[in-house]
Parts: C-alpha cells; sequence; structure tokens
C-alpha cells in the first residue's frame, strides 16, 4: 500500500509552518481519535496516518528529510525514531500531551509521587462467632496474615543501608512511556515497579521490599451484644506502610453462627419449646432454657399450640445501648408417641368423655367445620 503525501494528510501545504500544522493534526485527531470513535477501523487507520504525518513535519530534520527524499527519507526510522522509549520519545511524547492535555482531560493525570510515604492496606477478617460468644462478649485470639517491616533491614529494603539511587528506567517517574504503533502508552516502570528507586544492594530477607509477609497474632475483644455484620476496627494492625508511611486498620467482621435452639432477630431471641398436651390442656410449668441458664415458663391451662409467650429482658443487650430485648417461646403441643396398652386404653376412653359433648372442648375443630360447612353452603349457590 504506497502511501499518502504527509501535507496531503493533514491538508497543509509545503509553506505551512509548524503552527498551522499542530492546528490541522488537532483538528483531525479530534475526529478521529480512538476515544471517540470505538471499534472503527477506518478512524483508527486516519488517526494513525494523521498521527504519523504529525511527528514526520513537526521534526525539522525529518520535515527536511521527507521534503528532500519523500517517504523513502524517512521510512525506517518511523517506527525507532521515537519508539526507543528515552529522550526519543519526550519530543513527540510531549506535542501529544501538549495537544491531548487540554482535549481529553489531561494526559497524565493522577500521576504520584512513587517516593511519597504510602498508607498501608487495611485487612479484613472474617471471624465466626457463636451466639453465646456474640450476646456476652468474649476474648478471642487471631491469627492475621500480614506484611509487617523487616526486620533485617528496618524497613529500608537495603542490605547495607545504604539510601536507594533514582530508577535509571524511569528517572525516579515510576512511569514510562512505551511506543505502541503511533500510539504513546503510559506504564509502570518495569525496573522499580512504579517506585521510582532501585535498591542497589537489597536485603536478601525481604529482596528489596522493605516488608515481610507474616502471621501475627492478635488478641481481640469482642464487646457483648455483636451481631452478623459489625465490624470492629483495629486502628493500625492491618499492612506496613510504605515509604514510612502509616499502618492500615484491621476490620475484624462478626458472623455469628446459627444456633441449635435460639433464632436471633436483633436485640430478641426466639424458641420453640414442645409440651406435652396434657401440660397444655392442665396448664403447667415448664423449664425453658435462656443464655443465662434455665428459667421457668408457666403456660395456662388450655393453650393450644404455636402459642408464643415473651419473657422479658431474656434477650440480647445490643452492642450500641438500649434496652435488653426478650425471649419469645413458641409453645409445640406434642402427640404422644410409644404408647402402651393401658394409656391407649385411657386415651380412647378420655375420646369416649368428649363425644356427648358436642364439640365444647375443641375450640378450633369447632371454627374449622363452621367454616367448612360455611364454604359447601357458598360452593352449591
Ligand atoms: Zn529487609
Ligand atoms: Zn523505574
Amino acid at each position: 500500500m504506497s502511501k499518502r503525501d504527509y501535507y496531503d494528510v493533514l491538508g497543509v501545504s509545503k509553506s505551512d509552518d509548524e503552527k498551522a500544522i499542530k492546528k490541522a493534526y488537532r483538528r483531525l485527531a479530534m475526529k478521529y481519535h480512538p476515544d471517540r470513535n470505538p471499534d472503527d477501523e477506518e478512524a483508527a487507520e486516519k488517526f494513525r496516518e494523521a498521527t504519523e504525518a504529525y511527528d514526520v513535519l513537526t521534526t525539522a530534520e525529518k520535515r527536511a528529510a521527507y521534503d528532500q527524499y519523500g517517504h523513502a527519507g524517512v521510512d525506517g526510522q518511523a517506527g525507532g525514531g521515537y519508539g526507543g522509549g528515552g529522550a526519543g520519545a519526550g519530543g513527540f511524547g510531549d506535542a501529544f500531551g501538549d495537544i491531548f492535555g487540554d482535549i481529553f482531560g489531561g494526559g497524565g493525570g493522577g500521576r504520584h509521587d512513587p517516593n511519597a510515604p504510602q498508607r498501608g492496606s487495611d485487612l479484613r477478617y472474617r471471624l465466626d462467632l457463636n451466639l453465646e460468644e456474640a450476646v456476652h462478649g468474649t476474648t478471642v485470639s487471631i491469627k492475621v496474615p500480614t506484611l509487617i517491616e523487616c526486620d533485617s533491614c528496618d524497613g529500608t529494603g537495603s542490605a547495607d543501608n545504604a539510601p536507594p539511587m533514582t530508577c535509571t528506567t524511569c528517572g525516579g517517574h515510576g512511569q514510562v512511556r512505551m511506543q505502541q504503533g503511533f500510539f504513546s502508552v503510559q506504564q509502570t516502570c518495569p525496573s522499580c515497579h512504579g517506585r521510582g528507586t532501585l535498591i542497589k544492594n537489597p536485603c536478601r530477607k525481604c529482596r528489596g521490599e522493605g516488608r515481610v509477609q507474616d502471621q501475627k497474632t492478635l488478641s481481640v475483644k469482642i464487646p457483648p451484644g455483636v451481631d452478623t455484620g459489625d465490624r470492629i476496627r483495629l486502628s493500625g494492625e492491618g499492612e506496613a506502610g510504605v515509604n514510612g508511611g502509616p499502618t492500615g486498620d484491621l476490620y475484624v467482621q462478626v458472623s455469628v453462627r446459627q444456633h441449635e435452639i435460639f433464632e436471633r432477630d436483633g436485640r430478641d431471641l426466639y424458641c420453640e419449646v414442645p409440651v406435652s398436651f396434657v401440660d397444655a390442656a392442665l396448664g403447667g410449668e415448664l423449664e425453658v432454657p435462656t443464655l443465662d441458664g434455665r428459667v421457668k415458663l408457666k403456660i395456662p391451662a388450655e393453650a393450644q399450640t404455636g402459642k408464643m409467650f415473651r419473657l422479658r429482658g431474656k434477650g440480647v443487650k445490643p452492642v450500641r445501648g438500649g434496652v435488653q430485648g426478650d425471649l419469645m417461646c413458641k409453645i409445640l403441643v406434642e402427640t404422644p408417641v410409644n404408647l402402651t396398652e393401658r394409656q391407649k386404653e385411657l386415651l380412647r376412653e378420655f375420646k369416649d368423655s368428649m363425644e356427648d359433648t358436642q364439640g365444647r372442648h375443641s375450640p378450633k375443630t369447632n371454627s374449622w367445620f363452621d367454616s367448612v360447612k360455611k364454604f359447601f353452603e357458598e360452593f352449591k349457590s
């Protein structure tokens, strides 16, 4: 494919100065920039072509060579001329920067000083507690994997305590411009990994990182009343900072395990208590469990299954303060099993005694049959 004339590409004449060329390129770049024409091959090609023409025509030696020899005068150096990084890229990169800086909002924005102190990362630790621990509070010992300051180099990363030297690859910027085709891309420096400095004689223990992976054991006091989703912040127990930056925090994330007897809903606890049909009928006293031991629950006579009894103040005292919740006991009337002949006989006798009383002992059955009767009557009409 033969190349178009660079002056034609930009729509300028041979006598036009750099300012006019810049202006022409700016207009084309605005139109064909890949950011504005995603997935458009043709626009990408036009942009590439304009950028190439711009580069040649705004570089004095290249323009002179091009004017004299045409494409043959600059081809071959197009790639190498500003592709090698270092000083060559500077001129092109800067022009690129000043053209796009104001169009696309600051080319290299967000670049930070790689030598500035950086705060260590926050860590999160999921702590599983059983209900009793969550309600009463506890002290747990947890092991947290973390990065701590290397003790053999005092965090400097250097084996001989020599101060770090400026990275020669990126000149201390931590970032390098890479040429990909005709696009200039900013990347983290591969030599210093963005730090901007290199350590000549790195510490062997931390390999120059200044921090080492370790596990620390912490004793964490869990206040009474915590619930799933609560976080406890341990200031300064996260990862060590970089370049003398402060240490991050550790967040202990509480998760309360399911309990065999109790279900928790905020400050209230719920449980189900089985009761014999005899106790339910005659009334009685049941022993029910609470998180603070057993208590007596009085069941009135004629209690029906599913009835809820509230034990005030036997719930949870919320971690953020407020009154202690209640324990809600739901009674479940149980059908007796494994009956002896004698017991069955008694029950049959008991049933007979109920026959001629027209259901006055069975309030639910009565109202249920009433409903069924009504249902079928409405069904018929
Ligand atoms: Zn070290
Ligand atoms: Zn570097």
